[in-house]
């Protein structure tokens, strides 16, 4: 009776080393350095079961289980190249139609982020301009508000001074220069928005022929001191870079004021001043600068240099 006790445990070690036999063809050397029964306890164990009805019947069960076990294990396969299929998943380019899903949804998310003072804010200012201006009867009020306008708000769309948001979008997989992008898209169409309404506005002042002109008049001035507001605002105090932009716009209104043209102005000042003023009236130029100034913010914001400079 005790003997038997004691072959009950080995039992499960004997039927999982005839498992490991039945496997493959295994010498017989190999299983005994890897089986988990000498041999002198294999030899034991299968003189008791000569003599032990139980236990035999104890086996029939184990190696039951034993094959049980090694039917689900085969069953069980990785699929062919599952590894390789996964990476080049990984690695595809994205289809146009995930790539405009993703876009607009990180547009959406960060339509959320960006200050929401900046929507009414710029709309109120443009709304004042534009009675302003039909009261006065001076379009150019339009032409000297909106570059303004859209260059201040670009000048907080990015940057943890203006974001409560700002560690955790670092924390996420979405790159900043995608992120400035998206808030970049948002505003800057915002802003055009905003600035074609008021020159319709506007068109009770002017012939329609000289719509265009009029767009023209503000697009190029908009678009690069919006660039320049960004991209300053990147490395400095966001009032310092709208106080910078803003003068740069005001100085060719200086020029053409009562106040500078009554100071007996040398005429080497006065060359530089009208190519100053002729400077804002070329839109090609000024787009072209933009677009490289945009490009310049959008690659500083990778490096953790830019953003450190600030507080
Ligand atoms: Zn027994």
């Amino acid at each position: 009776m005790n003997q038997h006790t004691e072959f009950e445990d080995l039992l499960l070690l004997y039927a999982a080393d005839a498992d490991i036999r039945a496997d493959a063809d295994i010498a017989d050397a190999d299983i005994r350095g890897g089986g988990r029964l000498s041999t002198a306890e294999r030899n034991a164990v299968e003189e008791h079961l000569r003599a032990c009805d139980v236990c035999r019947a104890d086996l029939h069960l184990w190696q039951a289980v034993a094959n049980e076990i090694r039917a689900h294990n085969t069953e069980i396969r990785m699929p062919d190249h599952l590894a390789d299929r996964a990476l080049a998943q990984i690695h595809a380019r994205p289809s146009l139609q995930t790539a405009f899903l993703r876009a607009w949804q990180l547009l959406k998310a960060q339509a959320l982020l960006i200050q929401y003072e900046v929507w009414p804010a710029s709309a109120v200012v443009m709304l004042i301009g534009v009675v302003v201006a039909l009261l006065a009867e001076k379009v150019g009020v339009i032409r000297f508000l909106a570059p303004l306008v859209a260059a201040a708000s670009l000048a907080v769309i990015y940057g943890p001074e203006h974001d409560p948001a700002t560690e955790l979008a670092l924390t996420t997989p979405t790159s900043p220069w995608k992120i400035l992008l998206a808030r970049l898209t948002l505003v800057s169409s915002y802003n055009l928005l905003l600035t074609l309404l008021a020159s319709l506005a506007l068109l009770t002042l002017i012939p329609p022929a000289m719509f265009g002109t009029l767009i023209l008049e503000w697009l190029g001035p908009l678009t690069f001191l919006s660039a320049l507001a960004l991209l300053l605002s990147l490395w400095m105090h966001t009032s310092n870079a709208v106080t910078i932009v803003c003068s740069l716009w005001f100085i060719q209104y200086l020029y053409s004021s009562q106040f500078l043209g009554m100071w007996n102005m040398p005429a080497g000042w006065q060359v530089g001043f009208s190519a100053y003023q002729q400077f804002w009236e070329m839109p090609g130029l000024l787009l072209l600068l933009s677009s490289l100034l945009f490009g310049a913010a959008l690659v500083s914001v990778q490096w953790p240099v830019g953003r450190a400079i600030k507080p």
